[in-house]
């Protein structure tokens, strides 16, 4: 029984890799405003040659061909294969907590939708609405098969994550004049608490700044930039990581900051 968990646990682990050259593709195409499903096929970025399948085999081909592509020969960013064994990791680490359920793919697909957001803010400092939008409804129909998270609760979560935000961003605005926070980690603050609810939601804009601040701070410091108080880094990625930390260790927390 336990080595066919490990055997599941590698089978998750290969079909993370899939999913994250998916990914690759989402990461690529949806700020760019194309279409994710078509083309079905890859092309390469600089010579815009087709690739072919055996070319886009998750990690394997980039060893092979070298990070280069195979007609134009320019370099193929170690960011594909990094966000494909991220992503792989993220499967076992999802199967790894829920086990064998139908748990895992939401878990999954959290993960997922975070790996997604968190290089798609790096890249172009938004969040797309669409993964917002999936990442919301697929928490809310999760809730339905959980037992221990209602869907009031995953509302809740939603209301308190977005609107606590949103009123942060508001006075942001309103006392200091700065855009600071952008309309779409408020969205994702609403897909974030439909999964772990109100308290992980507030976890998770506080934790979230709090990482920001010092890596703000630090980036800043070492930032050659005359610019430097207004040297701006994307928001979601801490969000995503943070809400990532509660996901897996909400329970710990909770009982941490309740003195349980
Ligand atoms: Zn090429």
């Amino acid at each position: 029984m336990e080595n066919l968990f490990y055997f599941y646990l590698f089978a998750a682990f290969i079909f993370g890799l899939i999913v994250g050259s998916f990914l690759n593709v989402v990461i690529y195409r949806l700020p760019r405003g194309k279409s994710v499903a078509s083309p079905a096929f890859s092309f390469c970025p600089s010579c815009g040659q087709k690739i072919k399948w055996y070319d886009n085999i998750p990690v394997l081909s980039y060893l092979i061909l070298k990070g280069r592509c195979r007609h134009c020969g320019n370099r193929i960013g170690l960011r594909y294969p990094f966000v494909e064994i991220l992503t792989g990791i993220a499967s076992v680490a999802a199967l790894w907590k829920t086990g064998l359920s139908i748990d895992y793919i939401f878990v999954f697909l959290f993960l997922a939708l975070m790996i997604a957001i968190t290089f798609i803010d790096i890249d172009f400092k938004i969040i797309p609405d669409e993964i917002n939008f999936i990442g919301a409804v697929s928490g809310l129909i999760y809730s339905f098969f959980r037992t221990d998270f209602s869907w009031i609760d995953a509302l809740i979560g939603a209301a308190v994550g977005a609107g606590f935000l949103f009123g942060i961003a508001y006075f942001y605005l309103k006392f200091r004049g700065i855009e600071g926070l952008g309309m779409g980690d408020v969205k994702m603050m609403a897909f974030v608490g439909t999964y772990i609810g109100w308290f992980g939601s507030l976890f998770t804009i506080f934790f979230g700044s709090l990482l920001g601040a010092v890596v703000g701070i630090l980036g800043a410091y070492l930032s050659k930039s005359e610019d430097k108080g207004r040297f701006e880094i994307p928001f979601g990625p801490f969000l995503a990581f943070a809400s990532v930390i509660y996901l897996f260790f909400g329970e710990t927390i909770k009982s941490w900051y309740f003195g349980g």
